[in-house]
């Protein structure tokens, strides 16, 4: 979709922030899985809030509370367009009415801290209702806007290269968590936002359901095409099946990372459960029942990952395959002392594969100066 400006009534409110310097929030302690045999599924306090629910839900809602059919649709509107922040805010609505209903959640997220870059990149976090901070960026490039968006509050995957890994697994992020971070910067960049990613914290995977109903109602309730959506994961096994069986037509991510079993599970604790062959077994199931390819990530770290004989033994691997491999430099984190390639071996990587017929781009994270890679930026705010 276009990047157009919001077709609203009125202008949107501006999105809150934080008056304070950020202070870290009490949170209870995180449950982290050492590896998941067990997927985590610690769920979120707040299922259900207005925000997430389809035009059908929402109508039938206000029929419920004793109000006409069409405020149903003037409520979506609120919600989706308009940026309302509570029932109060909708002044469409019989004031007597509003003020009976008081205690009935919108399920908007507080801007805490917010960071640009000089690429013009935006990160923020966001406190949820129950004081949790979760991470959201937005990416605006010539013609779009990109919101990389968090599954969960941390996660329990525990990948060694990852910041957000070494911050442990609280909780998994309602359906209201998700679409509010695409309405936050949508409203704070004052742009309509084009394309989605599932980059953010979490695994979306061990939180499929809730991720599902945001992908469904930020396409149809927010106007983003599935095709600009993009669903990263580790591979959880049978997830990737299950998520075929919904017959969406985002694009799935695989974070591969390696080019064999070995020094997969070296890096990411859950493969030892998830043998390689097994989940690119999944994925060409997926490529199957949904016929749209795949993309592999592949995170290259100097002198380990990088060098001619991964490329050779990755090229193997999807020879064939209906694929494209997203190469992406590591960005340092302090826990860990992995180096990020030189451009010459970057490069070099790139021709590897080349020369072997597979499809091959390299993404550049954005926003680099200040905590780039993801759960960078909440390690450094909230202790
Ligand atoms: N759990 C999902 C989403 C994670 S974040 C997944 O694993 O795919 C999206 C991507 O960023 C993943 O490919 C992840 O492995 C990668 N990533 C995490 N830490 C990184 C780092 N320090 N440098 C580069 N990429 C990183």
């Amino acid at each position: 979709m276009a990047a157009s400006s919001l077709p609203t009534a009125t202008p949107l409110p501006p999105a809150a922030v934080s008056e304070d310097a950020p202070q870290p929030i009490p949170s209870p302690e995180p449950v982290v899985a050492a590896h998941l045999d067990q997927p985590a599924t610690a769920e979120p306090p707040i299922h259900k809030s207005l925000l997430g629910q389809s035009l059908e839900d929402l109508t039938a809602w206000m029929v419920a509370q004793g109000q006409p059919a069409y405020r149903g649709k003037q409520l979506h509107q609120w919600l989706y367009e308009q940026g309302a922040r509570s029932l109060q805010d909708i002044t469409v609505f019989p004031k007597a009415w509003r003020q009976q209903v008081e205690g009935v959640a919108v399920g908007r997220s507080e801007i805490y801290h917010r960071t640009e870059a000089s690429d013009g990149t935006v990160k923020y976090l966001l406190k949820l209702a129950d004081g949790q901070i979760i991470e959201a960026v937005g990416m605006p490039s010539a013609k779009r806007l990109t919101v990389c968006v968090s599954s969960q509050v941390g996660c329990p995957m525990a990948c060694d290269f990852c910041a957000t890994g070494k911050g442990g697994f609280l909780r998994n992020l309602a359906t209201h968590e998700i679409v509010d971070q695409v309405l936050t910067v949508q409203e704070d960049f004052g742009q309509r936002v084009s394309n989605i990613v599932f980059m953010g914290m979490g695994e979306p995977l061990l939180n499929t359901d809730n991720v599902v109903v945001a992908i469904r109602c930020l396409n149809q309730d927010v106007g983003i095409s599935q095709r600009s959506m993009t669903l990263s994961t580790v591979g959880i096994p049978g997830r990737i099946r299950k998520l075929a069986d919904e017959q969406l037509q985002v694009t799935l991510a695989v974070s591969l990372h390696a080019s064999n079993q070995a020094q997969r599970q070296d890096l990411i604790p859950s493969a030892k459960a998830y043998p390689l062959t097994e989940l690119l077994g999944e994925c060409r199931d997926y490529v199957k029942l949904t016929g749209r390819r795949v993309t592999f990530e592949y995170i290259l770290l100097a002198g380990l990952n990088d060098q001619p004989q991964n490329a050779a033994e990755l090229a193997q691997h999807l020879r064939g395959f209906q694929s494209h491999v997203n190469l992406i430099p590591y960005n340092p984190i302090s826990e860990v002392d992995y180096q990020r390639p030189s451009e010459a071996s970057i490069r070099e990587f790139v021709a590897q594969l080349e020369s072997r017929h597979i499809a091959v781009s390299v993404r550049y994270s954005r926003g680099l100066e200040e905590n780039a890679a993801c759960g960078q930026l909440r390690a450094s705010k909230v202790a």
